[in-house]
């Protein structure tokens, strides 16, 4: 982004705060090279710098300590009592900071904190989440780049919300589509993916990438499977979340069909030519087949009264509202209008 853009970018957002959310773990020699970078893109925005530190072992917290001591004004630290992992950083990231949009970055330089304006630009253009994508990714192929290519194709067909890099932490988003979800597990790659389910616009940018200098990555390959097991779990909260019952009870609905179509066949076979209903595995396939879409159906209610609890409890709409046109904010209005009559 040339520099007259820029400057354009920062008036036109002047108004808005900036959270830039970075997740620690032992990245003692990373913190200050991208401090310093950060200021160096983001002096002329109105910002925040949340640093969370996610029980490093090292002397992170230090280093951290000293820059929330030196630059109170753009500084916030989060230091947690022990290690709950990157997900956990990042969604008490978000309850800590108080911007109206929110750039989550890793804290090992891999990311460059230069392609943040680029994300803001079409974050103003009006999309609510900017995801970055890592085109030429500098990390090992078959360990790391190969699983995560085939996990975002995946990601893609399943969710339908289409992103080159779900895994890439350099993201900016509206706080509106953060506030709806809590983030459990290492569930934040797919934030993306919920987002885009409950309409908010997505869209992707190229982003640079560069290899680790200091201090070493946190994650393998055994990362694939966990976002298996994680896609199952959003798709299913996704398509699913609001009525189990038909998830479930449409399985039990089809394994019962299917044991009565096996046994009204060993029937008719039994009566038409005598033969033994016993002999055929059929009968207990039935048998087998009726208790286990029972159950599922039993479940499918029981998951039903679990959706309740869940919406219920947080007193949380089934519905994502982007906008209202001309609706009275009635506790609001009155008390404005109170403290304007006593006012005088
Ligand atoms: N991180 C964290 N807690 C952890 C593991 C990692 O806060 O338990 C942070 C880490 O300091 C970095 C980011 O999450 O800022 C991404 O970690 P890493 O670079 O190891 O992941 P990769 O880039 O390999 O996906
Ligand atoms: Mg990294």
């Amino acid at each position: 982004m040339d520099n007259s853009a820029l400057k354009e970018l920062m008036q036109a957002m002047r108004d808005q705060m900036l959270s830039v959310i970075v997740p620690v773990y032992n990245e003692k020699d990373n913190i200050l090279p991208l401090y310093e970078a950060l200021h160096a893109v983001l002096d002329g925005f109105r910002f925040e710098l949340v640093f969370i530190n996610d029980g490093s072992k090292d002397e992170s917290i230090k280093v951290l300590e000293k820059l929330a001591e030196e630059d109170p004004e753009h500084v916030v630290l989060v230091d947690f009592r022990r290690n709950y992992g990157q997900t956990a950083a990042m969604a008490a990231g978000i309850d800590y900071s108080s911007g109206d949009i929110i750039i989550m970055i890793d804290a090992d330089m891999q990311n460059d904190p230069a392609d943040i304006p680029e994300l803001l630009a079409k974050i103003h253009e009006g999309y609510d989440l900017v995801s970055g994508w890592r085109v030429s990714r500098k990390d090992t192929f078959l360990t790391r780049t190969l699983p995560s290519r085939m996990a975002n194709w995946l990601i893609s067909v399943v969710t339908g919300v289409r992103l080159h890099d779900y895994g890439c932490s350099l993201k900016a988003y509206r706080r509106e589509v953060l506030e709806g979800f809590r983030l459990y597990g290492e569930m934040h790659r797919f934030i993306p993916a919920y987002a885009g389910s409950v309409g908010a616009r997505v869209t992707e940018i190229p982003v640079n990438h560069h290899p680790r200098l200091y201090g070493k990555a946190n994650y393998g390959l055994e990362r694939t499977f966990k976002v298996l097991l994680d896609l199952i779990t959003v798709k299913f909260l996704i398509s699913y979340g609001g009525k189990p019952i038909y998830l479930f009870g449409g399985f039990g609905i089809i394994s019962i069909l299917i044991s009565f179509i096996s046994l009204g066949y060993i029937g008719f076979r039994k009566l038409a030519y005598e033969e033994s209903l016993v002999r055929s595995p059929l009968l207990l396939m039935s048998v087998m087949l009726f208790m286990i879409g029972l159950q599922s159906i039993m479940s499918g209610l029981i998951a039903e009264l679990l959706a309740r609890t869940y919406y219920e409890s947080q007193s949380k709409p089934a519905y994502s509202v982007r906008r209202v046109v001309n609706v009275q904010q009635k506790g609001t209005q009155s008390e404005l209008e109170q403290h304007l009559s006593t006012e005088g």
